[in-house]
This record gives structure tokens, C-alpha cells and sequence, in this order.
């Protein structure tokens, strides 16, 4: 059977005024625009004024310096590249790194529209006209996520249920008992959740995004949905909208009208398409806050054979965060570094296990679990034995009640 091409082919190409994308033309749009905005920089004379005003090839971009979490915390103002009145949003990040200042991304009306565009893309895959979509990520007002999700729904005619992620799940049950949702949209754990403890009522299928997606979640919700995932990748940088997944389910595509993406390793060098590494991104696309080489923290690769689709853009693997700020004493746990995925790929191989909270004080590790039946605690904690040692771990299960609400409302940490 013949994939239908990647939608966000379709966008590009409408969006660039081509006939077809190719990686030559799609290279070079990047690097016209590029140029366009070194050149803007340099005659602003902000954050990036040192930069050359022009490169004669993508290959010269390595050659420009980093730009990092604590440029964008430190420096707002400098790297604002229209005028105040045009921001329409602004998100503010609580974490700080090490300035203590809240990282701050802004955005234009023209930004946030084009972010509506690409989840038209990315949706546009799994929902149909007359579709009825459960939103379980946030509703923080205009223009904030669950908004904008919403709009590109409509727009694609079909009914957005603005659900949010602070209901309980007695009333996640209730509405998809009346509504009869067809697909759901928010977090993986979150969505795993749901399914255990509401079951799958009229869900077939979902695009899950805002957060890390081990396998074990994965396998789990596919499982219960009888259908493959639609992963989304973005981050506040981008726009909230980076990458999105074909139905041939290898990979998501990259928007690279709008970034160029790079893989680098631990010391900042390039690496080739097929290597793990850290993502970095130069968002051409952005009109409010275009950022140059910026050092995402996310760890992915690029695959280096075709899609099955036809797309010629760029796509990347799984996308985990760089762990960081959790050390863990053992010198034998193989990177010596936890994170809540490495925990959440093991407690939610038990069935039985809805949701679970991580405290991590020293080297005491406490996980309270919401579950439905028995889980085996002894096989659940001799696994996590197993991947932290020298660690005293003690877990503690409740059956889950219809008020309980999901334990991590936004990304999951220790
Ligand atoms: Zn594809």
C-alpha cells in the first residue's frame, strides 16, 4: 500500500510558494533565510551583533557560537527582534538554570499562526472532519497551548473538548462517556493513565507531545488503543511546534522551512545523521525571537534512510531530555545520572499501575503509586534495584479513587 506523503510537505510547499519540496530546495530556503536574519542582526545591533552578516553555505553555520538556556534568561530584551507591540505572547519558564532570572520566549501573532499551521499537519493525520478530540494539556488563556491545539482542530472541522489536565479521573470518565471523543490529545504518561483507570471508551486514537515517551508507555498505549501513536515533538523555542509523525510512524518531520536542526555531541561537535546527540536548533521561521544555534538539551537523532511517506525533510527519533541535576551516588548505575523516564519505563511495565510520584532525597528514593489490582512490588522494586543500586527505594501503593487527578500536571522529574 502507497503512504500518503507527510502533510507537512503540503504546508511547506504552500507555505514557500513551491511545486514540491526537495532537501535542495528546502536548503536553500534555510539558507536565504539564514542570511536574512544575519543580516538583521547585524544591522540591530543585538544580542547576535558579533555574527557575520552573511555565510556562503549551511556547512559555514557550525562555525557560529552557541546560544544557551542562560542566553535566553540573561539577555530577553537582546534577543527580541521585533518591537514590543508586536509580541502577542510571552512564556516565562520557572526554571532558571543558574542566573536565577525566568527564561522568557516571545512570540508574534505571525509565530503563533504559523504554529496553528503545523498542528493542522501534525493532527490533520489523525483527525477527520466530524472528529470529536479530548485536549488534556493546559488552557492558560489566548494564545496559550491548549488554545491553540483547539484552533487547528476547528479548523480542521472537527470538535475540540477543552478538557485541560486538572481533571479528576471520575470526570475524564464521565466526559467520554457522554462525548464519545473519537481521538485524544496531551502527554503520553498522562493518556496511559487515562486508558488504566478510565478505560478506552470511544478513543481509537492519539497524538501525544509535552513530554518524554519511554517505551513501556508507548507499547501500553497502543496496546489498549489498538493503534499506533502519533508522536509531536516542540518546544517553546520553536514555537511550540517542531516535528510531526507521518502514517508510516518512523520518525516525526521536521519543519524546516522554520529550523534548522543540527545533532552535536557533548563538546559541541557535529555529528552525522544516524548518531544520537544533542539537538540544536536555528529557528529561521520565528519572527519575535529567532534563535541561533540553540542548545535544546534534547537528545535525538536524525534517521539517515528515506521515509516510506516520500518526505525528503529531515526527521528525528525519539526525543529524551539530557539528564541533569539528579546525580546519583552509585558509581556502577551505567550514566550516573536518574531521570523520571528511566523510572516510568519501569513501573509502567506493571499493568496494574496508573500513575506514580517520584521523591528523590539522597539516596532514598520514595514512589507512591495509584493503581487498579495487585501490582508486584517485589518485581518493581527489584527492577529499579537493578538500575540504581546503591539506592534505598521504598514504594508505596493506593488504589486508585474516581476523585484521584494525574499526579504531574506538567513534565515528570524527580
Ligand atoms: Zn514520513
Amino acid at each position: 500500500m502507497k503512504l500518503r506523503r507527510s502533510r507537512l510537505d503540503a504546508l511547506i510547499a504552500d507555505q514557500e510558494h513551491l511545486s514540491a519540496v526537495t532537501r535542495e530546495n528546502i536548503e536553500a530556503i534555510q539558507l536565504e533565510k539564514l542570511n536574512r536574519l544575519l543580516s538583521r542582526e547585524a544591522d540591530r545591533g543585538g544580542f547576535y551583533r558579533g555574527l557575520p552578516e552573511r555565510i556562503g553555505s549551511l556547512a559555514e553555520l557550525s562555525s557560529l557560537p552557541f546560544t544557551t538556556e542562560e542566553d535566553l534568561a540573561r539577555h530577553p530584551g537582546g534577543l527580541l527582534l521585533c518591537s514590543q507591540a508586536e509580541v502577542q505572547r510571552v512564556l516565562s519558564d520557572a526554571t532558571s538554570g543558574t542566573t536565577g532570572a525566568a527564561k522568557r520566549v516571545f512570540y508574534t501573532e505571525g509565530d503563533l499562526e504559523n504554529t496553528v499551521q503545523l498542528y493542522m499537519a501534525g493532527l490533520g493525520e489523525l483527525i477527520f472532519p466530524g472528529s470529536v478530540t479530548m485536549i488534556c494539556f493546559s488552557f492558560s488563556g489566548p494564545f496559550g497551548l491548549g488554545e491553540l491545539i483547539s484552533e487547528a482542530i476547528t479548523r480542521l472541522g472537527a470538535t475540540p473538548l477543552k478538557l485541560g489536565c486538572a481533571l479528576s479521573y471520575g470526570e475524564y470518565a464521565a466526559v467520554m462517556e457522554k462525548e464519545k471523543p473519537d481521538t485524544f490529545v496531551g502527554m503520553p504518561v498522562q493518556l496511559l493513565s487515562i486508558l488504566r483507570a478510565c478505560g478506552r471508551h470511544s478513543v481509537q486514537r492519539a497524538l501525544v507531545s509535552g513530554d518524554a515517551c519511554p517505551k513501556s508507555i508507548m507499547r501500553g498505549c497502543e496496546s489498549l488503543l489498538s493503534s499506533r501513536l502519533f508522536p509531536h515533538y516542540g518546544s517553546r523555542e520553536m514555537g511550540m511546534a517542531g516535528a510531526i509523525c507521518c502514517s508510516a510512524h518512523e520518525g516525526m518531520h521536521l519543519r524546516e522551512n522554520h529550523i534548522i536542526a543540527e545533532i552535536v555531541d557533548e563538546d559541541g561537535r557535529g555529528l552525522p545523521w544516524g548518531e544520537w546527540g544533542e539537538l540544536v536548533i536555528t529557528t529561521i521561521g520565528m519572527e519575535a525571537m529567532p534563535l541561533i544555534r540553540y542548545r535544546t538539551g534534547d537528545i535525538t537523532r536524525f534517521f539517515s534512510d528515506p521515509c516510506p511517506c516520500g518526505s525528503e525533510t529531515l526527521r528525528l527519533d525519539t526525543v529524551k531530555r539530557k539528564k541533569s541535576g539528579t546525580p546519583m551516588p552509585a558509581a556502577s548505575f551505567s550514566s550516573s545520572l536518574l531521570s523520571a523516564s528511566d523510572l516510568d519505563e519501569i513501573l509502567f511495565a506493571d499493568e496494574c499501575i496508573v500513575d506514580c510520584r517520584y521523591d528523590l532525597l539522597c539516596n532514598e528514593l520514595s514512589v507512591q503509586a495509584l493503581t487498579v489490582g495487585a501490582v508486584d512490588k517485589d518485581a518493581v522494586l527489584s527492577r529499579i534495584q537493578d538500575v540504581a543500586p546503591s539506592l534505598s527505594v521504598t514504594l508505596s501503593c493506593r488504589s486508585l479513587c474516581p476523585d484521584d487527578q494525574i499526579l504531574y500536571f506538567g513534565k515528570r522529574s524527580l
